[in-house]
């Protein structure tokens, strides 16, 4: 079975191919590493292969894992990207650098509150549901002005841009859609938001990297090309 340090390698080299494809600096997209269901050593061996940004589902398990990888805290950046439900904002607040899954304005407003003021403010994203389905979380595509622009007020937050999770596509002209959807909103906000720098589209993922950067991708959410296929649920 392949490393962690070389499957790491090849999504570099995805990165970066589907980043000359489209024209773009390779440097214009970050890779998130989402280690949900990964125990702690797996991560550490992706630190050492230079990773830095992980992306974690579950709060509980994401602290067990940071309180194991204490020893890198100062170098990692911690990104939620699983729903979030209110009785857990004030842990996520004091323990994470970034969060994906703001959806609501209530969610906001605690996080805000709750950051502690010794440290910078929360790197948030609002998730959209870009592809309109039913039982997905995430902010209708109609209501993102608004909850931007409240959002973007909360002294504790700074709003970085936007996330979706599209319903999966068969091609890739199926698959760049939702994602040329997300961009067009983005810059909708962009326009109308001038004071706030929204430079963060939170898409792609292990089958759909290459659709995500060549519609403007700045932050791929990658797993299992990097960790392996993930244990099933139930
Ligand atoms: C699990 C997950 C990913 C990674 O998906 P892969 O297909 O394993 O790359 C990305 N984003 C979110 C929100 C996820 O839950």
């Amino acid at each position: 079975m392949a490393t962690i340090a070389s499957r790491l390698h090849q999504v570099r080299a995805r990165i970066a191919q589907a980043c000359a494809a489209a024209g773009r600096p390779v440097q214009s997209v970050t890779l998130l590493a989402v280690s949900k269901t990964c125990a702690a050593p797996r991560l550490r061996e992706a630190f050492d292969a230079g990773q830095r940004a992980f992306g974690e589902n579950y709060v509980q398990e994401a602290l067990d894992k940071m309180a194991q990888l204490a020893d890198l805290r100062a170098d990692i950046e911690w990104h939620l990207i699983g729903p979030l439900q209110s009785n857990k904002t004030r842990v996520v607040a004091g323990q994470f650098d970034w969060v994906h899954s703001v959806d609501r304005l209530k969610l906001a407003e605690r996080l805000s509150a709750q950051r502690p003021a010794h440290l910078a403010p929360l790197q948030v994203c609002l998730q959209v549901n870009i592809s309109g389905e039913a039982s997905k979380s995430g902010v209708a595509p109609a209501d993102v002005p608004a909850l931007a622009r409240a959002v973007a007020a909360l002294p504790g937050l700074r709003l970085r841009g936007l996330m979706a999770i599209p319903e999966p596509a068969a091609d890739f002209e199926a698959q760049r859609m939702p994602h040329r959807a997300l961009r067009d909103l983005l810059s909708a906000l962009q326009t109308e938001l001038q004071s706030v720098p929204l430079d963060t589209l939170s898409i792609g993922m292990s089958d759909d990297l290459e659709a995500a950067v060549a519609e403007g991708a700045t932050l791929v959410r990658i797993g299992t090309a990097i960790f392996g296929a993930r244990p099933a649920v139930g």
